[in-house]
């Protein structure tokens, strides 16, 4: 790296500092999503300034969007003077809600010790400022780069990214036409590389029955045995399944390197009371039982297998289970997501940390998923990783951190690779 990019990056500490705490200082909750606006205009206001040229977009229509609380996202793009590609830094600006066990403020971005706290000062507005810090300071260095470089900060990620990401890869903003590299700085860590993601499907199961009085269980059909039923066979044959599937994928943690599948409620029955409440259970067979699957697939699966295998089951009970019925109802899918190791946006960033941090950079897969699976399938644009400061650990976590030193780092990679990609 230039020694004259580091020292601007350097140089810049203070104002990455300021930059880190205003953003964590407009609180983007989500939900119900406030303050996008804000936050948008704010970036919009900076940026513009540094002769990028700005986009508010609202995702109209979008799940949560309203006038009460619109989606709104924000997209900066500065041409450089010479033809090239563009590369293209994405951070969601929402963030989770605040919860117990605080003894910061969440909002208010203290520093001490190398520390800014608040809430979404790892996941993700520190990774959002670094980008920020090393992007204006290449600008600086090298204003005669060739290409493009957009920044952009989208709604929702915290719940889909369906009012960000989403709507904006439907909008062509990620065609590979337009732009031809993606970097995430989702809190990974600096020294890792995040390649994509493990997929995600999740259902509702619901076990039909037949009401009767709870005397003359007899006369009725049981909706709760039923779904014993279809638990006793998820342990018996659904979870060894999962359990000898591996993937090729550097998940981290290793325990997510196979299937997974969490059910995420059950309810049958006389429907739950408020806990004022103070009368008896009227004695009844349930005639419904319903539980919420989240099943977590590898790329090597497949959506359809992942969804064949949970349908072949139920209706091998509905085939040997007297009076057993069934329905399924999708609630929402992921698709996985893995940028190829070869891929230029990943040799680039790995390259960098070596000479940045003087170190072999760790390739990772993540647990979940993030907004990189709208644009892999939407966008149709596969060179796109997560990289950026911060402790995986710490997000959606009381007393959130992200370390200054840290971010420094990070931005320093950043400019080394817009280096890289932009310098021809
Ligand atoms: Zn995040």
């Amino acid at each position: 790296m230039s020694d004259t990019l580091h020292q601007r990056i350097e140089n810049k500490r203070d104002d990455l500092i300021k930059l880190t705490q205003d953003l964590i200082r407009i609180p983007t909750l989500n939900p119900p999503g406030e303050n996008y606006l804000a936050i948008c205009e704010y970036l919009e206001t900076r940026l513009s300034a540094k002769g990028f040229s700005c986009e508010l977009i609202r995702a109209f229509g979008a799940p949560g969007d309203s006038d009460a609380y619109p989606r709104w996202n924000l997209v900066a793009r500065r041409e450089g003077p010479r033809p090239g590609e563009c590369v293209h830094f994405n951070s969601h600006h929402d963030v989770v809600e605040v919860g117990a066990g605080w003894t910061r403020d969440p909002f208010g971005g203290e520093l001490e010790d190398d520390k800014i706290y608040g809430r979404g000062a790892c996941d993700m507005k520190g990774g959002l400022a670094a980008s920020i810090i090393a992007v204006e300071a290449f600008l600086e260095e090298h204003p005669d780069f060739a290409g493009a470089i957009e920044i952009s900060a989208t709604a929702d990620e915290e719940s889909g990214g369906y009012g960000g990401v989403a709507y904006l890869a439907e909008k062509g903003y990620f065609d590979p036409e337009r732009v031809q590299h993606v970097i995430i700085p989702e809190p990974l860590n600096k020294d890792r590389i995040c390649l994509g993601h493990r997929g995600g499907w999740w259902a509702e199961i619901e076990t039909k029955g037949e009401i009767a009085h709870g005397s003359m269980p007899f006369l009725g059909d049981c909706a709760v045995r039923h779904m014993a039923a279809v638990l006793d066979k998820f342990e018996a044959e659904l979870y060894p399944a999962m359990a000898s599937r591996h993937t090729e994928m550097p998940v981290v943690p290793e325990g997510a390197r196979q299937s997974t599948m969490n059910i995420n409620s059950i309810h049958g029955g006389q429907p739950e009371q408020p806990a004022d409440f103070t009368g008896l259970p009227a004695h009844c067979v349930p005639d419904s039982c319903r539980i919420v699957i989240d099943r977590r697939f590898l790329i090597e699966e497949g959506l359809e297998n992942v969804q064949a295998e949970v349908i072949a089951l139920l209706d091998d009970l509905k085939a040997r289970r007297p009076g057993f019925d069934y329905e399924i109802r999708e609630l929402n899918h992921v698709i996985p997501s893995m940028t190829d190791k070869d891929a230029p946006v990943v040799a680039t960033v790995a390259q960098a940390i070596r000479d940045v941090l003087g170190q072999d950079p760790d390739f990772v897969a993540s647990p979940g998923s993030y907004d990189q699976k709208h644009i892999d399938r939407i966008g149709r644009l596969q060179n796109c990783i997560a990289y950026g400061p911060g402790v995986l650990e710490l997000a959606h976590k009381p007393d959130e951190w992200v370390g200054v030193t840290d971010m420094l780092d990070s931005a320093r990679v950043m400019g080394r690779s817009l280096q890289q990609l932009l310098l021809p």
